[in-house]
């Protein structure tokens, strides 16, 4: 089979980038991507037969390791009833009637195929419910690749923001207000401002897509009032949350009921699937129903419905969070810990199976302190690891993702190549 380095050349003359979602191109630490050939567990094998311990997990779904066999049959078994059928079947249902069970805020949901496609439909729906148009997001948080969401700070707090890619309108940009995360003065200000002009305020409770940073739960419940107060809706984002920090998700975790939710990642159990739902009230403006459109023709798809279904069958077994969790603590402590033995700064945190390591003296709060913490030394880190075998995201602004295959062993695995990676590092 051809060579890591001879397919990256062949792909990038026909795919932009040679890639088909940005950060898989290593573009933050250099190098070659590896072209995966298999995942088996916690482990992901390339095309020259190289193994690696998996933290990426196809950035969040496999919770339950590659390949399962349970979730492998379940497709198996739905493919052959064919592949979609453009009109409604039992699996949805009971799917829809899950997702209600771990999380009670979602009363009514939606099934689609992605969770860009999941957010731009809870931002339409936010706005034709309130008959707004602006809606608030927070610095560094990831809510897919609509327009209305790609969208930076303007100039000044109270100034509605600019495109951050190009190709988003800046009339389209102009309604998107982008504020600093986890802090409070910052959405006081602008409710007090623009209070009854805010459709909604979009956010990650813990952020996934700036590294891992935890919400301040203090800073949450105002958010949360503040939107109670104007008819504002609050909508969480738990496509990377959602039943992975906790079984029902950051909602769990928080004790807070946001009036919608997105979900995406681990439903689809690693097929496209993602969906949104919330307050009954609110979903009935959809339609067939109500004067909001939305539409998919691959949505609720039987083969994706099957592989979620089957994984969240796993998850809500007895323990699977509480193990999943002592896995995680178990990692980011040794990272600590290996970090410590060589001199390195180092600090880490973690929720359930989704963390963050920053090379920095404090936790980050915002977009600002990851962006502050040692790029250098996370770049030679992450070599230093892959060369070990063990893959971690390829970027400093990710979360890492542990899975139930990551056994006792696995982790030690990993423990050890963060060793002599630590002190590859002290020596440099
Ligand atoms: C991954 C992600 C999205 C986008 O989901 P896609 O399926 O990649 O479109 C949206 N929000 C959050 C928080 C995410 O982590």
């Amino acid at each position: 089979m051809a060579s890591n380095s001879q397919l990256f050349d062949r792909a990038q003359r026909i795919i932009p980038g040679g890639v088909n979602s940005p950060v898989r191109a290593f573009r933050q630490v250099g190098g070659i991507p590896r072209f995966i050939d298999r995942g088996e567990g916690p482990y992901m094998v390339d095309v020259e037969g190289h193994r690696y311990i998996d933290y990426i997990g196809s950035w969040g779904p496999m919770i339950a390791g590659h390949a399962h066999p349970e979730v492998i049959a379940a497709v198996q078994r739905a493919a052959t009833r064919s592949l979609s059928f453009g009109a409604p079947t039992v699996d949805e249902v009971e799917m829809a009637e899950a997702i209600n069970a771990l999380m009670p805020a979602v009363e009514m949901v939606r099934l689609v195929s992605s969770g860009t496609e999941a957010c731009m439909s809870a931002l339409r729906l936010a706005r034709g419910f309130t008959g707004r148009d602006a809606i608030v997001k927070f610095e560094g948080c990831y809510h897919g690749h609509a327009d209305s969401l790609l969208v930076k700070a303007g100039s000044g707090l109270l100034t509605f923001g600019n495109p951050s890619s190009a190709g988003v309108p800046a009339d389209v940009a102009k309604d998107t207000l982008v504020l600093e995360y986890n802090n409070i003065a910052q959405v006081e200000a602008l409710f007090a401002e623009r209070g009854s002009s805010i459709a909604c305020v979009i956010v990650e409770p813990i952020a996934g897509n700036m590294n891992f940073v935890r919400g301040d739960p203090v800073w949450h419940q105002r958010v949360s009032e503040l939107c109670t107060q104007h008819g504002a809706l609050l909508i969480w984002d738990e496509v990377m949350t959602g039943f992975r920090v906790a079984l029902g998700g950051a909602q769990q975790v928080y004790g807070m009921r946001p009036d919608l939710v997105v979900m995406g990642k681990v439903i689809g159990g690693g097929m496209p699937l993602a969906a949104f739902g919330g307050r009954a009230d609110v979903m009935q403006c959809l339609s067939p129903l109500g004067a909001v459109y939305q539409a998919g023709t691959l949505s609720g798809n039987p083969v994706a419905v099957a592989a979620g279904m089957t994984q969240i069958r796993l998850i809500r077994q007895e323990g699977f969070h509480s193990r999943l969790a002592a896995s995680t603590r178990a990692l980011m402590q040794g990272f600590e810990q290996a970090a410590a033995r060589h001199g390195v700064t180092l600090r880490t945190d973690c929720e359930g199976g989704m963390f963050g390591f920053y090379f920095s003296e404090t936790l980050p709060r915002s977009y600002p302190d990851v962006a502050r913490a040692d790029l250098e030394a996370f770049k030679r880190f992450f070599h230093a690891m892959l060369d070990r075998g063990v893959y971690l995201a390829p970027s400093m602004f990710e979360a890492g993702f542990v899975s139930a295959a990551h056994d006792d062993a696995v982790i030690a695995a990993t423990l050890e190549a963060a060793d002599a990676a630590f002190a590859s590092l002290a020596r440099a």
